[in-house]
């Protein structure tokens, strides 16, 4: 087995396929296998997923957990108080945590199953044969897998090669901005303030730290350098309540150097995500907005899924057929709730709309995956 990518999809896809007898091969274009330092929301699902890894406990102790959510408008009166119960006993209601702590964690356990990982790597072709794939590396190798399973992101270039015709990304209105900040004392939940088209958060991230987003409706994507962000951000947090005056304090200071911008964008390969022997997960398949803080949730899942089908048939075609059956609405759910929950953010839509869109998600999640 080959997986190319060594993101959230592509090392759980790993973990699981080791865990299953396999002998799995992971190639990373990234010599450094670094991620950047942003925080991430783990949902109940996403916490699901991660016990089935192994992992839940390191998560835990790395991040934070919580059961709830504070809904406020801008100048921080309070709207609504939502719960997060647990998906089962032995599971939190919701969390967060620095990627890169989550990227060791994923990381180190992909190692100790022994995945073979091979940096800097990626593959230059592959031809499909009837039984599987023949590779040719990009350092000039040349090896033949059973099948190709293509995590490589948002941009995938698996995608471009195997599904030419595929869609390309859309951006979709929205710019985010993300930095870290301390923890404020009482700070327990995830706080969401609402503006007319700007929408600003925050999660905690650990003991100590949380991170905020700030979505900025920019219909014409105007890009903004990288030295006049953090005025940008100091002016588009002028004027809320609640706690974000006392973080706008750090964004010309101790934040100056981290901000984490970027455009949102989008996609959703319609179905069957395989060809032959090569199969797409993840962001590769089905990249979505944060709205409904759920991507990498799915791509863990299409990971779980995946080796899971494959390990219960010796028939490769029925495996990725199932695989398809468990994963196309959950993933499609994802993406085009997460675009609808963006479209009322930017148009001034229906704010208890917005809520049930959310809510009624997340409640279709905690099923199985
Ligand atoms: C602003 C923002 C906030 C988000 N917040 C959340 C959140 O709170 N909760 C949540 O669950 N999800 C969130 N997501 C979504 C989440 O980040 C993605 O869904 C998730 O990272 C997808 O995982 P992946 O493994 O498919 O892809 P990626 O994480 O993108 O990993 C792809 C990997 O493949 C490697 N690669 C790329 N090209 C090649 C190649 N040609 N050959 C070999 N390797 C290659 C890359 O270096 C990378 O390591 C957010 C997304 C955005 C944009």
């Amino acid at each position: 087995m080959l997986i190319v990518g060594g993101g959230v999809g592509g090392m759980s896809c790993a973990i699981c396929m080791r865990r299953a007898g396999m002998r799995v091969d992971l190639v990373e274009i990234d010599p450094n296998w670094k991620i950047y330092g942003a925080g991430i929301t783990i949902t109940g699902p996403t916490l699901r997923a991660l016990k089935t890894l192994g992992v839940l406990d390191e998560v835990k102790a790395q991040g934070a957990t919580w059961n709830g959510a504070y809904i406020f408008t801008r100048s921080g009166q309070p709207i609504q108080e939502l719960d997060i119960p647990p998906i089962a006993d032995d599971l939190p209601g919701t969390g967060g945590i620095l990627r890169p702590a989550l990227h060791r964690i994923l990381s180190d356990r992909t190692l100790a199953m022994g995945v073979n990982v091979r940096l800097g790597t990626t593959v230059e072709s592959a031809s499909q044969l009837p039984d599987g794939v023949d590779i040719t590396f990009s350092d000039g190798r040349r090896e033949r897998y059973d099948m190709m399973v293509c995590s490589d992101g948002i941009s995938s270039r698996m995608r471009e090669q195997i599904f030419p015709e595929a869609p390309k990304p859309k951006f979709t209105g929205q710019m985010i901005y993300r930095i870290i900040a301390e923890r404020p004392p009482g700070f327990d939940r995830t706080h969401f303030y609402m503006g007319e088209d700007t929408k600003l958060g925050f999660n905690p991230v650990s003991s100590t730290h949380m991170y905020m987003f700030l979505l900025e409706h920019r219909p014409d994507y105007r890009w903004v350098p990288v030295e006049e962000q953090p005025q940008r951000l100091f002016d588009l947090m002028a004027d809320w309540g609640g706690i974000v005056p006392e973080v706008r304090k750090t964004v010309m200071t101790t934040n100056a150097h981290t901000i984490n911008y970027r455009p949102l964008e989008a996609i959703l390969l319609p179905k069957p995500w395989y060809r032959g022997r090569v199969v797409l997960i993840g962001d590769a398949a089905h990249a979505t907005t944060p709205h409904l803080a759920s991507g990498a949730g799915m791509a863990i899942e299409d990971g779980i899924v995946l080796a899971d089908e494959l390990s219960r048939t010796d028939s490769v075609d029925a495996g990725l057929a199932r695989f398809m059956e468990r994963r196309f609405d959950r993933g499609k759910l994802v993406v085009e709730n997460s675009l609808r929950l963006g479209e009322i953010e930017m148009h001034h839509g229906s704010p208890q709309e917005h809520t049930r869109i959310m809510v009624d998600t997340m409640t279709q999640l905690r099923q199985p995956a």
